[in-house]
């Protein structure tokens, strides 16, 4: 597709820090003087002791609120409402990825700024444009295509290094397929995320994305087991939540994230997390590139460091049924998912039978 542009997209600002909840208004005066704060429950309490006052103190006006636990139509209401009952000019979500992604669908829809403060580094929900909405009961309904990614994102690496490893890990499974998708896309000229050509740009991000991993991955999980934060630490989110975010969105992602997508019909793995499966994916990947030994060495290495499931048994899998892989392998390929940003045609058959070599690879590595 010749005719269609290249992109760089971002938010606008990214700030990394510890420490940010009470400084809060200073990156929200820039945007609005009356803020709602759609909290994640856990954190909440925190938001009203730590944040509110000093919001006040600036002159700002500023109001918590609950999130209900799921992106639906019905939440995404149900805070617009809010927002008028106290005039609010700017929303600020802080928690999860359904708390970002409702803050920024109200964002969008009530055309006013957006500030996101993830609480956790599992995925790439925090820079990109995109909302994902649920159905009640929480079986996917649609995307939600932005026009704008966020206009802040900020990374508290002290609240980021109090989660739960496994979170941590599932981020890094799914930044380490960055740029190998990216570097798939970008050979074949393929189409990235926001649907133009990847640019330059976006395939450096995703370079520096899986350098700061190879780096400092193994001293980063040292700071996150103990909770604390260092130097390392601070790259590595850095990587997962900005170089990951904006190099699969300007650089394109490929057949590690269609492969994901595939294995959402098999019911053994409802529990494991997105980052998880991404990272197999990449392995089978780089199945179907055949790519050389020292790369499979390297990216098993960095998931064994982090403690990513490496193959499918790992990942929940109880049973292998031939159908439900096969019905993946064709889902992963489908016309309008990333598998298309192969440089070479692949099939639904050499699909699955690149999952059975990854699998038999990763217990060798084992
Ligand atoms: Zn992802």
């Amino acid at each position: 597709m010749p005719h269609l542009p290249r992109t760089v997209t971002s938010p606008k600002k990214f700030i990394i820090g510890s420490g940010i909840l009470k400084e809060l208004h200073e990156y929200i005066k820039d945007f609005g003087d009356n803020a709602l704060l759609l909290c994640d429950e856990f954190i909440l309490e925190r938001v009203t002791q730590n944040t509110l006052p000093y919001l006040h103190m600036a002159g700002l006006k500023g109001k918590a609120e609950k999130f209900n636990c799921e992106c639906t139509d019905a939440e995404i209401k149900r805070v617009m409402g809010i927002m008028d009952e106290v005039s609010a000019n700017v929303i600020v979500g802080i928690g999860g990825g359904k708390t970002l992604d409702t803050a920024k669908a109200v964002a969008f829809y009530k055309k006013i700024p957006v500030i996101i403060f993830p609480t956790i580094a599992s995925t790439d929900a925090p820079c990109t444009a995109l909302t994902v909405i649920y159905k009640e009961g929480g079986a996917f309904d649609r995307y939600l295509y932005l026009p704008q990614n966020p206009d802040v994102v900020i990374a508290d690496t002290s609240i980021i290094a109090q989660a739960p490893v496994r979170f941590f890990a599932a981020g890094v499974g799914d930044a380490l397929a960055t740029y190998f998708e990216a570097r798939a896309c970008y050979a074949v000229d393929g189409v990235n995320l926001v649907l133009k050509r990847p640019s330059r740009t976006g395939m450096g991000l995703a370079q520096l994305c899986y350098q700061v991993l190879q780096e400092n991955v193994e001293c980063a999980m040292d700071a996150v087991r103990n909770k604390i934060t260092t130097p390392a630490l601070e790259q590595v989110i850095e990587a997962t939540i900005y170089l990951s975010g904006v190099g699969a969105e300007s650089g394109g992602l490929a057949a590690a994230h269609a492969i994901n997508n595939g294995m959402s019909v098999v019911p053994d793995l409802h529990k494991a997390q997105h980052g998880e499966k991404v990272a197999f994916g990449l392995l089978t990947q780089l199945v179907l590139e055949n790519a050389p030994k020292h790369e499979f060495d390297e990216v098993i290495r960095i998931m064994k460091i982090v403690g990513l499931p490496l193959t499918l048994q790992d990942m929940g899998l109880v049973n292998f049924v031939e159908a439900e892989w096969r019905k993946a392998a064709e889902i992963a390929c489908d016309k309008h998912d990333t598998m298309q940003n192969m440089p070479k045609k692949v099939t639904p058959e050499a699909v699955y039978q690149a999952i059975i070599a990854a699998n038999s690879l990763a217990e060798r590595y084992k």
